[in-house]
């Protein structure tokens, strides 16, 4: 058995029997894992409250690797997000981040970058509440590159033109020109101000990213269109409850 130390994020927290919980964490050192914390739920516990999702905490867990469930030991906050806001808007948006985590990430799958990434975003989106929708896009685009999967929203992917306008090709997951895709039943065009603004994205790390000032309408086709993109590379349907419920809120 080894002790772990690691920065981690809280995914998800639930009840196991009368005062412990089982934690779901994004680590920095260990990608995905679940953590039995004993007695956290009892009002003495040092652990009480550490363990919400969108808590960026430090861990120790005792790890064993034939074991599914680790047993944690001893938390520090680093930092929770989202505290002084009451915009439930960008609660939604930072809870989506996890969601996406939890999709994409492998049980036990190492990697530095996303976490680097989910941190950032989710200190960024605290930060500027009000371009939460576009940061969200900004955070797909960052991930699909660390995937593997790098959107070029500059040139055709057929005719390697530079894009003005272009067309979402579903049976390929790329973008065209408008010629090319003249033949695609897609309905996704996209259009020379949202094409401009993913040329922005892809060229600005995420610090500079809040500068954009974008219209929501805007921001929420980008981030349909990534999700869209996301899900053909995937090759799994990336169906975000939180989103969905953003939709409600909004009707
Ligand atoms: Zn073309």
């Amino acid at each position: 058995m080894t002790l772990i130390k690691t920065e981690a994020l809280v995914l998800k927290t639930i009840h196991f029997q009368e005062t412990s919980s089982i934690v779901k964490l994004f680590t920095k050192e260990q990608g995905k894992i679940s953590v039995i914390a004993k007695g956290a739920r009892r009002l003495k516990s040092a652990l009480r409250g550490y363990l919400e999702p969108l808590n960026h905490i430090e861990a120790i867990y005792y790890y064993k690797i034939t074991r599914d469930i680790q047993t944690l030991s001893k938390v520090d906050l680093l930092q929770s997000f989202f505290l002084n806001t009451l915009d439930i808007e960008c609660n939604i948006y930072g809870t989506a981040v996890l969601e996406v985590i939890d999709k994409v990430v492998y049980d036990h799958q190492y990697d530095n970058k996303i976490f680097n990434l989910a941190v950032q975003i989710l200190k960024n989106i605290d930060l500027h509440a009000n371009q939460c929708r576009i940061l969200f896009a900004d955070f797909l685009l960052a991930l699909a590159d660390i995937l593997g999967y790098k959107l070029d929203p500059s040139v055709c992917s057929q005719c390697k033109t530079r894009l003005t306008t272009a067309i979402y090709n579903p049976g390929s997951g790329r973008l065209v020109c408008r010629d090319c895709g003249r033949y695609n039943s897609s309905t996704h065009k996209l259009s020379e101000r949202e094409i401009q603004l993913l040329n922005d994205l892809s060229r600005c790390n995420l610090d500079t990213g809040v500068n954009l000032s974008v219209e929501p309408s805007v921001a929420n086709r980008i981030t349909q269109l990534l999700i869209k993109y996301l899900s053909y590379h995937l090759d799994y349907p990336l169906n975000l409850k939180s989103l969905s419920l953003l939709s409600e809120l909004s009707r």
